[in-house]
């Protein structure tokens, strides 16, 4: 059997190793010089910066992409963060993650307690937001602006965007798989990795091979055309998200191409900072609730002191983009910076902005729709189709092991 995969991202090589390693055939087509897609590493000065991914790994050692890494044979090293994660309150000073409940008065502490236990087991029905679930319960503004530090740093949303059905799978899975981690050599490493197995098992990658048709044969797809020339295959994957992919070839299922109308991206600005001390110490996620616009920062040399030059640190922020003024958005950030660290020296080394065709996430959280498609085997993978309650990468994960369970593998 021979599988067409359109893109190298996390998703079409995820996809690509698991489908090699059951005796698939796989051909990949990237359109860009180099593979990885928004996880892979940028150099820049000594230090591996990124083309999109903060190089943390939501669930780290323990959560789905580490557990499809293993099972494929990718030789990737996950350092698990530690703390998780620490929140700055209004103060100045910081609490542990899983201590979030200290900033609540005891008679919240138990409501919440009471509640989340019952939601997660009876996940509300409605569209209610995560936002109006907060203030329905609780009316809390700590409770409130922690939730939009961690929607916009894990998400690149606002609380009042995600659906708290969606939330609460997240919150569920942050008990199951625990918190995050750093690959160790940066998300280049994962995706490096990911393209060894697929060779190994006598997969080919094509780089600057950019996919423009998807051949279709009385509801099924019959191959691709790259780069003028037709491949035929038995199925074929697409790392693209639905909306593209869609385009590839003549969609006549109105129900399908309205349901992907509502996928909407998330946008989001990233910081990179280059300091000689720590500036946070540690290996976890930050957050900052009360900043004006960053979300969260991590300093992944804690966890992997390879990834700057020697003696330096690397700290990355991260914000959701909340208006159409983007100059104003960094502004805003680079401010917050300031006030983050008053006194400390850094420099920052590269500031990143994504949207619409490069997006944080190609389907925000709430807004996946499965990896189906009108074509009995096409199927979407990726951050467009990820797999319920999965943070970006791990929902990237998800997906992928949805679309092999329908296809067999
Ligand atoms: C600022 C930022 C920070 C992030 N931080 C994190 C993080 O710390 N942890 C985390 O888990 N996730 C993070 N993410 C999300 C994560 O990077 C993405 O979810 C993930 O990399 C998406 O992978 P993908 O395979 O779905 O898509 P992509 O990486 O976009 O891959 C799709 C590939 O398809 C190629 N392609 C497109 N069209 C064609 C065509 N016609 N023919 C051939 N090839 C084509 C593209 O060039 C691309 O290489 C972050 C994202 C951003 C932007």
């Amino acid at each position: 059997m021979k599988a067409a995969i359109i893109g190298a991202g996390l998703g079409g090589l995820l996809a690509g190793a698991k489908l090699s390693k059951s005796g698939y055939d796989v051909e990949i087509f990237e359109r860009l010089p180099f593979i990885g897609g928004r996880f892979t590493n940028l150099d820049y000065k000594g230090f591996k910066l990124s083309t999109g991914a903060l190089h943390m790994i939501p669930h780290g050692s323990r959560g789905p992409l580490a557990q499809m890494l293993r099972e494929v044979g990718a030789d990737v090293k996950i350092r698990d963060s530690n703390p998780m994660a620490v929140i700055m309150k209004d103060t100045g000073e910081t609490i542990a993650f899983h201590d979030f409940r200290k900033g609540l008065s005891l008679t919240k502490r138990v409501k919440l307690g009471t509640i989340l236990a019952c939601s997660l087991k009876f996940k509300p029905k409605s569209n209610i937001s995560f936002k109006d679930w907060i203030l329905k319960y609780f009316d809390d503004d700590f409770l409130l602006k922690l939730a939009d530090s961690f929607c916009g740093w894990a998400l690149s949303l606002q609380a009042k965007d995600v659906p708290a059905r969606e939330m609460l799978e997240i919150i569920d899975n942050m008990y199951r798989f625990k918190g995050s981690g750093v690959p160790v050599g940066g998300c280049g490493v994962v995706t490096g990795a990911l393209a060894d197995v697929i060779k190994s098992n006598g997969g080919r990658i094509h780089t600057l091979s950019c996919v423009e048709k998807i051949i279709t044969d009385n509801n099924r797809a019959k191959g691709i055309s790259a780069n003028g020339k037709t491949i035929a295959t038995d199925i074929v994957i697409s790392d693209i998200g639905h909306l593209e992919t869609s385009r590839m070839f003549e969609c006549g299922d109105e129900v399908y191409l309205e349901k992907i109308k509502k996928v909407t991206p998330s946008k989001g600005i990233k910081m990179c900072l280059s300091s000689d001390e720590p500036l946070l110490g540690h290996s976890g996620v930050f957050f900052t609730p009360y900043a004006e616009r960053i979300n969260g920062i991590n300093e992944v040399t804690n966890a992997d002191p390879t990834l700057a030059p020697p003696a330096k640190h690397l700290i990355m922020s991260h914000q959701a983009v909340i208006s159409d003024d983007l100059n104003q958005e960094i502004n805003l950030g680079l401010l917050d910076l300031k006030k983050l660290f008053p006194g400390k020296k850094y420099e920052v080394l590269l500031i990143q902005s994504y949207s619409n065709g490069w997006p944080v996430n190609r389907a925000s959280s709430g807004s996946d729709i499965g990896n189906r498609t009108p074509l009995c085997n096409l199927y979407v993978v990726g951050d467009g189709a990820k797999g319920k309650g999965g943070i970006e990468v791990e929902g990237v994960a998800l997906g992928v092991r949805n679309a092999m369970k329908d296809i067999g593998v």
